[in-house]
């Protein structure tokens, strides 16, 4: 969009402002995040409540509502969000949408005036981090606009403004695990039936040399999850990132060709790796893969949405690795006790979470069933078990 279409706005004392200051203000109004995702089939935008990605209390359990009464179907719900960690910021999203953006900073800019439009786009492009959560929303985003110099006629397009200058892009995708395991059937060369699984298939291969395209992009984060309730080491980590990295690689070499060789900070957000399920041959261990790549280890969700049979929606819980993480919380619970009946503290052996840690992946690597170990059920049939029998 070239300056002969917009109009100086000179009697405007804020857009008469150099750009570093109106910049300064925009930050005050604008979150550090944004959402993008589809509604109704076209692109919105939403804020980002900046959620933890993952710790000890994030697990699933601070999903629940605090609001006395609340039904447990809530839970479940949020805890199914396809959104991940950004649930919250689903819901805000989806209720925004009802009030047709009227509580959206952004859109309420974009109506001022074609100026403060183009400010606007410049500052979401180039400040903010752009969060989507979907495959169809990624998709389109990235879907090659027109050329706007030769179509005077076509309609002032946020998105068309946006796309070009994208600087940071965080992508929370929380996928079947099924899907993974058809993206591994896919690199064995073994035809997948499911029309759908295919489709998503080929969108997964388009969009990453896609993402790699933007030609502005400095930052990407990828947050990785399956939405069923086995370990997430379930999941082959070196497919599942293949193309991503592939694709990344290749843009790199053609930037190092042209002699342009723009920094760019790449991070896979993954759960921690189980012992007995991951693999070298499989996972990334914590030597590679190598920069400009980097891996964040996070603690899965522990409570998971269980749809039972009659239709309804249940909260149940299953740890991944660790599963003893409540250790710390029992010794300290216990230690309290002691010192109040005995009046001394009779400690048990305290330990942090990373400790516990390194004692149970000892325990796992040594052959023991931790979970039978915990649940004093020798034979313990837990759902990464009944993974590992399936047909
Ligand atoms: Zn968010």
């Amino acid at each position: 969009m070239t300056d002969l279409h917009v109009h100086s706005q000179r009697e405007s004392n804020l857009l008469s402002m150099p750009v570093e200051i109106r910049r300064a203000i925009y930050a005050y109004i604008i979150h550090g995040q944004t959402h993008a995702f589809l509604s109704q089939g076209r692109l919105q935008l939403s804020v980002c409540l900046q959620p933890s990605l993952g710790d000890d209390r994030h697990d699933g359990r601070e999903r629940k509502p605090t609001a006395e009464g609340s039904p447990d179907t809530t839970w479940a719900r949020r805890l199914r969000s396809s959104w991940g960690a950004h649930w919250g910021c689903e819901e805000a999203a989806y209720a925004e949408n009802l009030h047709e953006h009227g509580h959206n900073h952004i859109y309420n800019l974009l109506f001022v005036c074609k100026k403060m439009f183009l400010d606007v786009c410049d500052f979401v492009s180039e400040r903010t981090a752009i969060n989507i959560a979907d495959l169809d929303t990624l998709d389109v985003l990235l879907q090659t606009p027109f050329e706007l110099s030769s179509d005077l006629n076509r309609p002032w397009n946020f998105w068309d403004c946006t796309r070009p200058a994208i600087r940071k892009l965080r992508i929370a995708l929380r996928l079947p695990l099924a899907f993974y395991e058809a993206l591994q059937e896919d690199e064995n060369l073994v035809s997948v039936t499911n029309h759908n699984t295919s489709v998503e298939l080929n969108k997964w291969a388009r969009l990453w040399p896609a993402v790699c395209q933007l030609p502005q992009l400095r930052s990407l984060h990828i947050w990785l999850d399956h939405s069923n309730i086995p370990s997430w080491s379930f999941v082959n980590e070196r497919v599942a990132l293949r193309q991503v990295i592939a694709a990344i690689m290749a843009r790199m070499q053609a930037c190092s060709k042209e002699r342009t060789t723009p920094r760019m900070d790449i991070t896979f957000n993954l759960p921690k790796l189980h012992p007995r399920f991951a693999r070298p041959d499989t996972h990334f261990f914590e030597e590679s893969p190598p920069r400009p790549f980097y891996i964040e280890r996070r603690i899965r969700q522990r409570f998971h949405c269980e749809e039972l049979a009659n239709g309804n929606l249940d909260v149940a819980y299953k740890a991944d690795f660790p599963v003893m993480h409540e250790y710390p919380e029992l010794c300290a619970e216990n230690d309290k006790e002691l010192q109040g009946v005995v009046g001394t503290a009779l400690r048990e052996v305290d330990m942090t979470l990373e400790q516990v840690e390194d004692f149970e992946r000892m325990l796992w690597e040594e052959g023991t069933n931790v979970y039978e170990l915990i649940t004093e059920m020798p034979g313990f049939q837990d759902e990464d078990a009944a993974y590992m029998r399936r047909p």
